[in-house]
């Protein structure tokens, strides 16, 4: 059984055309018994989904599919926002307006280029990792998140341009930015989102979640960044699996800002 999908868009966010409800139906229908929404919130200008995101209108859609699915689905208020770390007056205004379950930061751009933008591999594949790891820890550093995103979600496309990367050409400023997670309480989601690309690989991989615990880490969550019905779920045992061969015996499930721990027992849900 998937225990949870922590990532999921809906057509609140620029990029998705599904429903809540259709969404809350999806997770039903595959056993998944918690689900966290997390439409962008963008502040970058230039960002596609800037400016598109209504806090009303999603708030009205959670309440409603609260209580539809009661009983059957637990349904949590997360949110995807892009680069907190720069606009730090509109996401504590944000969070403090609304009963968040989760705050999920988020990294898309590096500087003023996209990284899902060819421009941004015109740089050395070394630079490409470097300077995205290098923004992120400054993005957690900013202390504002929950949890921390598809950690290395670069290599969605890094690996169009440049094949595959190795982790450990980057463990140095990758266990700094993990350990640095750890003091802050900062969960690491696994992304599956990956896994539909040509890399076919969650975001991080088991590695990454090594160093993660080793670094002190307690907290992860799992989501597959689902933008349409048939993607709530998708990859998540796999995830699951590189959560437990990592030496996390639970997950992080949260309420009101607040985590706890969930057993992970043989694939299924504990108390
Ligand atoms: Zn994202
Ligand atoms: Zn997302």
């Amino acid at each position: 059984m998937i225990p949870q999908d922590y990532h999921v868009h809906t057509l609140h966010s620029c990029d998705s055309l599904a429903t809540m409800a259709e969404m809350c139906r999806a997770a039903i229908e595959k056993g998944i018994p918690e689900i966290g929404f997390c439409d962008h919130f963008d502040l970058v200008p230039e960002d596609p989904c800037y400016d598109f995101f209504r806090a009303d209108a999603w708030w009205q859609d959670l309440e409603a599919c609260r209580e539809e699915f009661s009983g059957s689905l637990l349904v949590k208020a997360g949110i995807e926002i892009g680069e907190p770390h720069r606009f730090p007056e509109a996401v504590a205004e944000l969070a403090a307006d609304h009963d968040w379950d989760y705050v999920m930061g988020s990294l898309h751009w590096v500087g003023d280029t996209l990284v899902f933008d060819p421009d941004y591999y015109q740089r050395s594949k070394y630079d490409a990792y470097a300077d995205y790891f290098r923004e992120l820890h400054q993005l957690v550093q900013q202390n504002s998140i929950n949890i921390l995103a598809h950690v290395d979600i670069v290599k969605r496309y890094g690996f169009e341009h440049y094949g595959p990367y190795d982790p450990e050409s980057h463990e140095t400023e990758l266990r700094s930015l993990l350990r640095s997670c750890a003091e802050r309480d900062i969960a690491v989601e696994i992304n599956t989102s990956t896994l539909r690309r040509s890399i076919m690989e969650p975001s991080p991989t088991y590695k990454i979640l090594t160093w993660f615990r080793e670094e002190g880490g307690k907290w992860v969550t799992l989501g597959s960044d689902a933008h349409e019905p048939d993607q709530v779920g998708f990859g998540l045992e796999k995830a699951l699996k590189a959560v437990s061969m990592a030496g996390f015996e639970s997950l992080a499930s949260y309420e009101r800002l607040v985590p706890r721990l969930v057993p992970i027992t043989n694939g299924r849900e504990g108390q």
